[in-house]
């Protein structure tokens, strides 16, 4: 692995600080080295890879589109595309899709058809969008605008005007910024990489009643908490509300590129030909995978298994906060947990690396876990085990 690293610090850009890691292939929770060595997988890749590695049912429909067709561009029409659309809008609630190649992405879409709806609705171009502190959108100018987290914008204004910040699970912050200008909220259903912060009933509900009661736009952004990781389809699914626009990616393809934003009939009404385009944007080949992906969730039960393994995951988790005085709490929903430390996590972190356990953090002293979605209790067992030994 040294010398892969080695010459990987010649080539690559120097963006991110990497484990030092080179992974070569996975099977079903477990990823391999370079080296040989075996990993239990607590990560999945940052949220996305669902159904876990090598999964010869989700790769067999790459296998066969690959053999019929990739790519076609938005130009024309392509099979697996409308029906991915179809199992989205079923699944949202919602009535339009829009295909994007990441979550950022997504994230601009959402913005330019919330600005552009208040454009139709108003005429002129002088919108805001309140977003929230700590919140994390992704790393284009505009996704970046709307994330409340200094450290990731300072060096890269100007972004977007019209950005305003309020608290995230405090209604009277977001009150406290609503004007006729306001064209969109944005938040995560469950606040992701800002430190996995689950939304109260009363903040979700209270900014849905302040967006119908003004006509404004509610974007909720499940690129991580979406797609079955926190025991439903769709994380707004727990409050029984529904945003006007969903942003999705992460573990939309399980591994292939694709994200998309959905909106509901009012809302994607204000989307006219030329408004928006890409030229990969649900091409075959990604929306082959997404279509899997749905009838895997479906064949598989994975909700359920979501439900009940996540529920022994709380237990073990909360276990460990009573046992070591460092930890403070846990948080989270389903498969997506995090254990707040008082101290910095990443020595642990490391040392779980070297003890065969991936897991990754979300800030300093917050260890996070968003396993793929079909471990079993006996996963779990092994992951507490390795766990301690590194703590
Ligand atoms: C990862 C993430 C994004 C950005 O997605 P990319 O595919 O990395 O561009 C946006 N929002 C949330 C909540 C995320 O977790």
């Amino acid at each position: 692995m040294k010398n892969y690293i080695n010459e990987a610090d010649e080539v690559l850009m120097q963006a991110y600080s990497r484990f030092p890691i080179v992974f070569d292939y996975g099977k079903g929770v477990n990823l391999y080295d370079t080296d040989g060595k075996e990993y239990l997988d607590f990560a999945a890749g940052i949220a996305v890879f669902a159904f876990g590695y090598g999964n010869e049912e989700y790769n067999s429909a790459l296998k066969d589109q690959i053999d019929k067709i990739i790519h076609t561009s938005n130009l024309f029409y392509n099979v697996p595309a409308i029906e991915a659309a179809k199992k989205i809008v079923k699944a949202t609630g919602l009535s339009r899709v829009f295909f994007t190649n990441s979550g950022t992405e997504a994230i601009e879409g959402a913005i330019k058809l919330a600005r552009k709806y208040y454009y139709e609705k108003n005429g002129t171009n002088d919108s805001q969008i309140i977003a929230m502190n700590d919140s994390f959108h992704g790393r284009s100018i505009g996704a970046l605008s709307v994330t409340g987290q200094p450290k990731y914008q300072e060096a890269f204004k100007p972004l977007i005007g019209g950005v305003v910040f309020a608290q995230y699970n405090d209604l009277d912050s977001v009150k406290a910024l609503v004007n006729e200008k306001t064209s969109a909220i944005i938040l995560e259903t469950l606040q992701g990489e800002g430190g996995i912060h689950p939304a109260t009933d009363e903040f979700i509900k209270g900014v849905r009643k302040i967006c119908d009661d003004n006509d404004i736009v509610l974007i909720l952004d499940e690129i991580q908490c979406g797609m079955g990781r926190t025991g439903k389809m769709f994380a707004y699914e727990h409050y029984g509300i529904k945003p006007d626009i969903v942003t999705v990616a992460k573990a939309l393809g399980c591994g292939v590129p694709v994200g998309a934003f959905v909106a509901n009939e009012k809302v994607s009404a204000a989307m006219k030909p030329g408004d928006h385009g890409t030229t990969y944007g649900g091409n075959p080949f990604a929306c082959a995978a997404v279509n899997r992906v749905f009838e895997m969730f479906e064949k598989h039960d994975i909700l359920d298994n979501v439900c009940k393994v996540s529920a022994y995951l709380e237990e073990k988790l909360n276990e460990l906060v009573d046992e070591y005085d460092f930890i403070v709490e846990r948080r989270g929903k389903g498969f997506m947990q995090g254990l707040q430390f008082n101290k910095p996590v990443i020595d642990t972190i490391k040392k779980c690396h070297e003890n065969g356990l991936i897991v990754i953090s979300a800030g300093a002293n917050l260890m996070r876990f968003v396993p793929p979605l079909i471990i079993t209790k006996e996963d779990v067992d092994k992951m507490i085990e390795i766990l301690k030994k590194s703590l």
